[in-house]
């Protein structure tokens, strides 16, 4: 393999700089010419397909975001438009394909990969921490550190003035950000998609602390849990609740972005060389994944037809420390 490409789709998260860094860096070293593809599978598209020198990748191993961009194309979808981003790959002599992002960036690498003979090696990017095959997911530590100390400031002025917070955070389908955070912070209650039935167990717990006169400052809610969300959830508190007083912070988009963690950047980097040591290999079709803190590879088909699901061990311990 002479000629390979690098690009970032889907949601944008940090890791994915260090990462593109790792790739382009690791080619080098086994005399493969890299190259970045922008804007994902659209710059595929449209030809934005630029060579990466190592000197190309400097400065970027603390940089939140991606430095190749991200994009949701819909163009992808359709068979004439995969053609032309063959085509285009096949201009530059690209032999193999590195794709950063979410388990839809692995669907399109999975049907692109089956109609023409490129190999194409997944590294699972999005702070959801959603893909099935893969312990964690590029991001997800960055994303929750900010959370959590968002939370943590909060908490400051809601112990001050006595007030229950309910603090957002992301995840329309997994809760893992959620569940983490509300680990990390000792939230009295923790909402997420996976779990049902929570605000029965709220109720009860605000009940129990009322009876104790103890002071309860801080719910974690995740943005797709069952009820519709922390403004949802703060109104059916002060229906059940008038004496507490609610507020909600929606935490939203600044979690996606800032400097990586070193948990992410080290994630990042062994990554990266492992996508392209992967590729060099033959090998075709896997995700790079963390497994019991072991680089392996799995089948993108894994990752992209099975569901993630969240520790139930995790769950069970904060009902245990939440009460
Ligand atoms: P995140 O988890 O952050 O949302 P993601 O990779 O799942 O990341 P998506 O927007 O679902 O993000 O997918 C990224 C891109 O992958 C899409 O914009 C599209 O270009 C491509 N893609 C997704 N599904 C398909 C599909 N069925 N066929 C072709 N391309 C697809």
């Amino acid at each position: 393999m002479k000629k390979i490409a690098v690009l970032t789709s889907g949601g944008d998260a940090p890791g994915m700089n260090p990462c593109i860094r790792a790739v382009v860096r690791t080619a080098g070293y086994y005399g493969i010419e890299a190259y970045g593809v922008n804007y994902g599978y659209q710059g595929m598209i449209d030809n934005d397909i630029i060579r990466l020198q190592s000197r190309d990748v400097r400065f970027i191993i603390d940089k939140g975001g991606t430095m190749l961009y991200s994009a949701r194309c819909k163009q992808f979808h359709e068979h004439e438009f995969r053609k032309k981003a063959f085509e285009n790959l096949k201009a530059h002599g690209i032999e193999g394909l590195v794709a950063i992002g979410g388990d839809g960036t692995f669907t399109g690498a999975q049907i692109f990969s089956s109609e023409y003979d490129i190999p194409v090696i997944g590294i699972p990017g999005t702070i959801d921490n959603d893909i099935a095959g893969t312990d964690v997911t590029l991001g997800y530590d960055t994303a929750s550190n900010t959370a959590m100390e968002a939370i943590d400031k909060i908490r400051d002025t809601s112990t001050s003035h006595n007030r229950l917070f309910l603090v957002e955070v992301m995840g329309r389908d997994a809760g893992d950000i959620a569940l983490r955070c509300g680990l990390a912070v000792g939230a009295i209650a923790t909402f997420i998609p996976e779990k049902k039935g929570e605000f029965d167990q709220l109720v009860k717990s605000l009940e129990r602390a009322k009876a104790r006169k103890k002071r309860a400052n801080i719910i974690v809610v995740a943005e797709g849990e069952e009820t519709g969300g922390a403004i949802k959830l703060s109104e059916m508190i002060n229906e059940r609740f008038p004496e507490y007083e609610t507020r909600v912070s929606i935490l939203g988009h600044m979690q996606r972005g800032g400097s990586p963690t070193v948990f992410d950047r080290e994630l990042a980097a062994r990554m990266g060389v492992k996508a392209v040591e992967a590729l060099k290999a033959g090998e075709r079709n896997q995700m790079v994944a963390m497994v019991n803190n072991t680089l392996q590879l799995v089948p993108l088909e894994k990752a992209v037809t099975e569901r993630a699901e969240v520790n139930p061990e995790k769950i069970r311990m904060l009902e245990i420390l939440s009460r």
